[in-house]
């Protein structure tokens, strides 16, 4: 139910634009299909997204030779489930992490605001709920509150965190969280890093180090480096999902604040234009407000 509260607006938002694009119409034409694409454009689906979806609905028209615009609805839900079942996305259904890596290391990437803190604190809570001994490390050292926000979710979720002073290197931090979590034998590693993309070649340099230094106490870190995007944003997050995957290897996402937005139509343009799997939706400020994303579900919630 919360995912079908964190899309709410969203729904309303699409389905509202959907009938308005078919209002007096009773059967699929070029118009409407002019209408779909607008609908589905300002619901930031994406540009490139929408045209795959369009030219899926076109070949069926053509096919189907009359496509009345009651069955829209039904058709439009197949299309886009169609399309996310050819990415590289939302399979997962728990917070788990793989085997036989120990312990398994998160760098968390992301401007500042996106919800980069929270997600990390709402993620040591699942995987601590789910008996997994979690360490947080505070390499976004470029500004003091990103260390104290974080403190803060280690503190209420009670696990420890390694830190260092503002403005010491971020790449000792995750030196230093590495090597006290090995020796603490913890299951999971999540760093925190300072997203800062107005620099680009600094931040490529940044991720490049830590990675890198990282590598010094396990050999195969990173595992995973989560991008975290606000969904609310529409089209910034694409243009951020850019830039961070020209700036580092990025393997997985998390699309927060999809509470509150009519722009849920985000997480899938993004999947399918990066082809990289959105593993995380945030739905809320609560520390039980992260989900794993399912596209069965996401898709079905959104069309229900
Ligand atoms: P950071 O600067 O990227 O670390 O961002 P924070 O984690 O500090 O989050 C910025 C703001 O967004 C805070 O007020 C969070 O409570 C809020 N936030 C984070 N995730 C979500 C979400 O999924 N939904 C909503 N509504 N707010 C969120």
């Amino acid at each position: 139910e919360t995912l079908d509260k964190g899309l709410e607006k969203s729904k309303t938002t699409f389905f509202s634009k959907l009938s308005k694009a078919v209002a007096g119409k009773a059967k699929v034409d070029d118009d409407v299909l002019d209408n779909l694409e607008e609908v589905l454009v300002s619901s930031d689906v994406g540009v490139e997204t929408t045209l795959k979806v369009i030219d899926r609905i076109e070949a069926r028209v053509a096919k189907d030779k009359y496509l009345g615009t009651t069955e829209l609805n039904a058709i439009l839900r197949e299309e886009i489930a169609g399309l996310l079942a050819e990415t590289n996305v939302g399979n997962e259904t728990d917070f788990t992490i793989p085997e036989g890596k120990k312990p398994y290391v998160i760098m968390v990437v992301g401007v500042n605001g996106v919800g980069k803190t929270t997600t990390i604190g709402k993620l040591a809570s699942q995987f601590k709920k789910a008996g997994k001994k979690v360490v947080l490390g505070a390499a976004d050292t470029f500004r003091a509150a990103a260390i104290d926000q974080l403190q803060v979710w280690a503190d209420r979720v009670d696990v420890p965190i390694v830190r260092q002073d503002m403005g010491s290197d971020p790449a000792s931090v995750a030196f230093d969280t590495l090597t006290s979590a090995v020796s603490q034998n913890a299951d999971v590693v999540i760093i925190d890093t300072a997203g800062r993309l107005h620099n680009k070649v600094n931040l490529m340099n940044e991720l490049t180090k830590i990675k890198r230094v990282m590598q010094k106490v396990v050999a195969d870190a990173p595992h995973e480096v989560l991008l975290v995007l606000d969904g609310s944003t529409g089209q910034n997050a694409f243009e951020q999902a850019k830039q961070f995957t020209l700036a580092t290897e990025v393997t997985s996402l998390a699309v927060t604040k999809l509470d509150g937005t009519a722009k849920g139509g985000v997480v899938i343009g993004i999947s399918d234009q990066f082809q990289i799997p959105v593993k995380y939706i945030g739905v809320g400020e609560g520390i039980e407000d992260l989900q794993v994303f399912n596209k069965i579900e996401f898709v079905d919630s959104f069309f229900k």
